[in-house]
């Protein structure tokens, strides 16, 4: 049974990150012996619309859905208007939240022509058994439950919407089972116009709420 669960939500990047440069490019740990940037701005649709926002609404209605199955949701950060957290706090998080699955949200920026569709990046090779079997399976839920809801697999990234990384901090570091979806190419036409429509916002969240919710049972 999800009742008693918890989740944490990552919502990507933050709304106050483009003026606070010096902030958000401090160095901090980021797992496997590496410092990167603290934070970053994130993309934006070839019309303004930019990746804090779309993660921070998709987010949002993904903690609803949750929240009314009983599932305790954290979020990451508390609003669209700060800076950062670091990547480093943002794994810390999931860790200290104890967190059942922890889940960031993203959107990619390709200028490839035709590049779209979603992927899902996960921590290979694994660092901990969190990140062993655990996020395997988070990660393929998440993929299943974006497919089944009609969402196209990258043409461009990973292999059949899944990815894995070894340079990504926040998945380096959790010690929790955890996931990070890029849910579409906000460069490429058709996917900026699922993004940036509340109806396309909802489309997204109710498929990955639903993913979660198959984790945990
Ligand atoms: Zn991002």
């Amino acid at each position: 049974m999800p009742g008693g669960k918890v989740v944490v939500l990552d919502p990507g990047h933050n709304g106050g990150n483009g003026s606070h440069t010096a902030e958000i490019n401090k160095q901090v740990p980021a797992g496997r012996g590496q410092m990167k940037p603290c934070n970053t701005t994130g993309t934006a649709t070839n019309a303004g619309y930019e990746e804090h926002a779309f993660t921070w609404d998709v987010a949002n209605r993904v903690k609803d859905e949750l929240a009314a199955k009983g599932i305790k949701v954290v979020m990451t950060r508390p609003n669209d208007t700060g800076v950062g957290p670091c990547v480093d706090q943002r794994a810390a998080v999931g860790n200290q939240a104890k967190a059942d699955a922890v889940v960031s949200i993203h959107a990619d920026g390709s200028d490839s022509a035709g590049a779209h569709g979603f992927h899902v990046a996960y921590s290979n090779p694994p660092l901990n058994a969190a990140q062993g079997a655990p996020s395997s399976k988070l990660t393929h839920d998440l993929r299943d439950g974006l497919k089944a809801a009609g969402f196209a697999t990258s043409t461009y990234i990973g292999t059949d919407g899944l990815s894995p990384r070894a340079d990504l901090g926040g998945l380096n570091l959790s010690e929790r089972p955890s996931a990070l979806i890029e849910c579409g190419n906000m460069r490429n036409a058709g996917d900026a116009g699922t993004m940036s429509s509340s109806d396309g916002r909802q489309k997204y969240a109710d498929a990955i709420a639903k993913a979660i919710m198959a984790y945990l049972s």
